[in-house]
């Protein structure tokens, strides 16, 4: 018998359950905001495709998990693999991860040589940060804060070992970026098209005020009404979820959000002439910059290019954070000889609107009960960057779900 689900937030995390669970069940999607896809999703500005989080960057590209559940949902989205994945910009070039051995004196390169070889085989130490991990060496230090700043929002004292030491499984499995042609509203729409095609309903300006669970059913509360679901599926954070609902969401350790800023600049040079991730681990909060126009050119202006530069925020006084994080940029053009650029759009990610809810290494388990789930990215699984994490919670839950089909439905 189809169950009836009931799918709490639009974003990335609730319409790829959606998607997938939408063939074989009733579902319904409740989002309180006029759009759908939450933090994954396009803004047009000025002829540009600026977007509401994202840096229109998929972590593992064509092959990773979230490109495997988006074809198992039927959607066609063409991701373009970066090439390189990343280039480091210190003393101002451009240098590829191997030639970075180079640069640092000959005690330092063994020492990383050493590290890179352990890591790659996980003879590591899991208990310690990825900073005390590469402290030895300063210069390892300043590019593993400047990748993990761009992956994670987080500087690299703040991931345990054991979440990097996942991810570098999951980078060798799948290798590195890409970029979705038509950016992160391409996902999104492709998602959408799915589940309404399979008869799924999206509910739009639809605001769940309470859910309740018991050991039958779960009923979802809007100012309309309630409803009556045998699965509900929370895609806000844990966090709001417990706050709204009868149920205990967090039984152990916090989930910790990550916070960020990020700047949207339009220039007419090409300050990046590639389609991977620039990494700036000389820059004070800058971690990195991309490019996605050099991959889908509609999403810049015409003759423009769109750059997005990630940065972490240290501090808690907002308005210098963002000074600091435009000096850098600053810099960063003025040492490449680009005097015309344009700051479209300066956004802040903290609190209730975090870059994630749960930072890595501090995610719940998705399954809170046989009737109540967790899906985004206060749920992501192990070693997972960003969507990769949040594809690979939502797979946990699909597969519970038909798994237990017969007890819940
Ligand atoms: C600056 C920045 C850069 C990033 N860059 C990347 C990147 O390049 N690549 C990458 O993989 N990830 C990136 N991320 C992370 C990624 O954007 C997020 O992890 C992801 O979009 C989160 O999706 P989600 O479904 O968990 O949550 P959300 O997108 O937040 O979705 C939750 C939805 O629930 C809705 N909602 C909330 N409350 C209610 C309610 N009461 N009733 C109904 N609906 C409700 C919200 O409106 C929202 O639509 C970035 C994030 C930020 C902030």
């Amino acid at each position: 018998m189809d169950m009836q689900i009931g799918i709490i937030g639009g974003g990335l995390g609730g319409l790829l359950a959606g998607a997938l669970l939408s063939r074989d069940n009733n579902v319904v999607i409740y989002e309180k905001m006029p759009y759908i896809g939450g933090r994954f999703t396009n803004i047009q500005y000025k002829g540009y495709q600026l977007t509401t989080g994202a840096l229109h960057m998929i972590p593992h590209g064509a092959d990773g998990y979230l490109a495997q559940l988006l074809s198992k949902a039927g959607c066609k989205v063409d991701i373009v693999n970066s090439n390189p994945d990343g280039l480091f910009r210190i003393n101002n070039r451009n240098y590829k991860y191997g030639e970075l051995f180079n640069i640092v004196g000959f005690k330092d390169k063994i020492k990383c040589l050493k590290m890179a070889t352990n890591l790659k085989l996980g003879r590591i130490d899991k208990d310690i940060s990825f900073g005390e991990f590469l402290e030895d060496v300063p210069l390892a230090l300043k590019v593993g804060n400047s990748f993990t700043g761009w992956a994670l929002s987080l500087d690299a004292y703040s991931v345990p070992m054991a979440e990097i030491v996942e991810i570098a499984k999951n980078y060798y499995r799948f290798g590195g970026p890409g970029i979705p042609v038509g950016g992160c509203k391409k996902v999104i729409d492709e998602l959408s098209r799915i589940i309404l095609e399979n008869g799924g309903k999206i509910l739009t300006e639809c605001k769940v005020e309470k859910i309740e669970i018991d050991e039958d059913k779960g009923y979802i509360y809007t100012v309309e009404g309630c409803s009556e679901f045998d699965i509900v599926i929370s895609n806000l954070s844990p966090k709001l979820t417990e706050e709204i609902s009868n149920v205990k969401v967090i039984k152990e350790k916090k989930p910790v959000p990550s916070r960020g800023i990020k700047v949207s600049i339009g220039c007419r040079d090409k300050l990046i002439k590639h389609n991977g991730v620039l990494f700036t681990p000389e820059c004070e909060r800058v971690c990195g910059l991309n490019c996605p126009s050099n991959v889908d050119r509609s999403l810049a202006r015409e003759g423009y290019n769109l750059i997005m530069a990630h940065a972490i925020q240290v501090k808690d006084n907002v308005k210098k954070e963002i000074d600091v994080v435009l000096e850098d940029i600053d810099r960063l053009f003025r040492d490449a000889n680009i005097e015309d650029y344009e700051i479209l759009h300066i956004q802040t990610f903290r609190d209730d609107i975090p870059v994630n809810h749960a930072s890595s290494g501090t995610d719940i388990d998705p399954i809170v009960d046989n009737r109540l789930y967790l899906v985004g990215d206060g749920a992501k699984g192990k070693g997972g960057i960003e969507v990769e994490g949040i594809a690979l919670g939502v797979s946990k839950v699909v597969s519970w779900i038909e798994e237990k089909r017969d007890i819940l439905s």
